[in-house]
């Protein structure tokens, strides 16, 4: 954890000081770990952000007792559940595609967090996690969580992009990515109006937001999170969240973690598994997650789980085919590889009987594999976090197969402090500016994960 949380009653009392001594500032929050193997630029910029713990705003003060959580034109009581629909579209006739939120308003007051899913309609990962999160068994049986014992306000939005969650696509149906049309415009094309619609009426209110994703079609991710680290309170969910895999980068261009970091609400991107399927480890890692971030934020009673380490990556290098024909990769997502390591064969029908091996470049941690068997020479078949230290911890959480457990995917971890959570970082860059810039189009897929182009013709 970067911070230690701090109750706006706990101020305690500050011993008299000599009258001419200006008085320090008393330090509310311990001081945040940077890694210092991070880039020493980048490491400037996100030590720097995180100086300044800013107080906890006077609307989480317990003084004044509960308050309605005023949502959607609906006044919501404190310590109750409920679920409103929200249009993505304001028209008096024809299609306005109501979804459901569901608002779980604390007994007492304290930060609102909006999770989301499937803001691209063909991943399921985050419908599904947040399916259970307001079912009625998720704690235990017949244990749902209890807005009686929360401190906050949790919404909850399943699917976000439901025209394109009915026709299995990841676009809206105008054929453009709802994540890359932030923030919208109110007379402008259809995603652009429902981004508009949902940023001002839904998310614009949020202390902090959770996006749940998984890879584009094509491809497919290991758990793992994307935040802007120099943004303090993103920086905050992502260690919370309690998983080992943090990409540190800005997101892009018209994207809601973008979008919500420039307007200073504490932005994550949960990345597990890929599109049109549920993979059931992403699903419950994408769970575990989000009920760390709320038991960080004392939304939620109870401790949040940390991993054993976090590896902190501010750059990726790509594992390349260097022929043409169909793929067959041999480590999956997740993978711990050696340099050289033979992490997929290419063979070709026509040429039966001869068959390339792809290598890994470097050692590393294998985030992202393609799924898509059709390559090229040049094609990327692979996204690696190029570990140079920490192996050795790393190594502790591989599977028999070499594969990395993620947290919170084999029950929960020993309760750890997070002064024990070993940071390791991933010095580099992003080649073509983002984590996914290099997987380029294919029919369905689109270049990011995050944010993809509207329509995948158009280059
Ligand atoms: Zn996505």
């Amino acid at each position: 954890m970067p911070v230690k949380d701090s109750d706006a009653d706990d101020q305690g009392s500050a011993k008299p000081v000599e009258a001419a001594a200006p008085r320090a500032k008393r330090r509310r929050s311990q001081p945040l770990k940077v890694a210092n193997q991070i880039p020493q630029s980048r490491r400037k910029e996100i030590e720097k952000a995180l100086e300044d713990a800013s107080p906890t705003p006077k609307k989480w003060s317990r003084k004044d007792g509960p308050k309605y959580h005023r949502f959607l034109r609906k006044r919501i009581s404190p310590g109750t559940v409920r679920q409103i629909e929200f249009d993505l579209l304001d028209v008096d006739i024809g299609e306005s595609w109501p979804i459901p939120i569901t608002v779980i308003h604390g007994a007492r007051p304290g930060p609102v967090v909006t999770v989301l899913g499937a803001l691209h309609g063909n991943e399921l990962v985050g419908p599904l996690a947040l399916t259970y999160l307001c079912g009625p068994n998720l704690l235990g049986e017949d244990e749902a969580i209890d807005p009686a014992a929360m401190a906050g306000t949790l919404r909850i939005i399943p699917v976000v992009n439901l025209p394109g969650y009915r026709r299995q696509s990841r676009y809206m149906v105008d054929g453009r990515d709802l994540n890359r049309s932030f923030p919208g415009k109110p007379d402008s094309n259809t995603t652009s109006r429902v981004a508009h619609r949902l940023w001002n009426k839904v998310i614009k209110g949020s202390d902090h937001v959770i996006d749940l994703h998984t890879a584009a079609v094509g491809r497919t991710n290991m758990p793992q999170i994307r935040a802007n680290l120099a943004h303090r309170a993103s920086n905050r969910i992502a260690r919370a969240f309690g998983i080992e895999a943090i990409l540190d980068n800005e997101g892009p261009k018209g994207s809601l973690r973008k979008l919500a970091n420039d307007s200073g609400i504490g932005a994550i991107t949960y990345e597990g598994g890929g599109s049109n399927e549920a993979d059931p480890e992403s699903v419950q890692v994408a769970i575990y997650g989000v009920l760390n971030v709320l038991r960080s934020l004392k939304i939620l009673p109870g401790y949040p789980s940390r991993p054993r380490f976090r590896i902190l990556a501010s750059g990726s290098v790509w594992i390349r085919s260097d022929q043409g024909g169909l793929l067959d990769v041999l480590t999956p997502a997740g993978s711990f590889v050696e340099e050289g390591e033979t992490v997929a064969t290419v063979t070709d029908p026509e040429r039966p009987g001869e068959s390339y091996d792809v290598l890994t470049p470097t050692r590393g941690l294998l985030i992202s594999t393609a799924t898509h068997p059709f390559v090229n020479a040049g094609t990327p078949i692979g996204h690696l976090l190029p570990v140079t230290r920490g192996v050795k911890t790393l190594r502790k959480r591989l599977d028999p197969e070499g594969c990395l457990v993620t947290s919170g995917s084999d029950g929960d971890p020993p309760w750890r402090e997070d002064e024990d959570v070993e940071d390791i970082s991933v010095i580099g860059e992003w080649s073509g500016g983002s984590p996914d810039a290099e997987w380029g189009h294919n029919e369905e897929g689109a270049t990011d994960d995050e944010a993809g182009e509207a329509d995948p013709n158009w280059t």
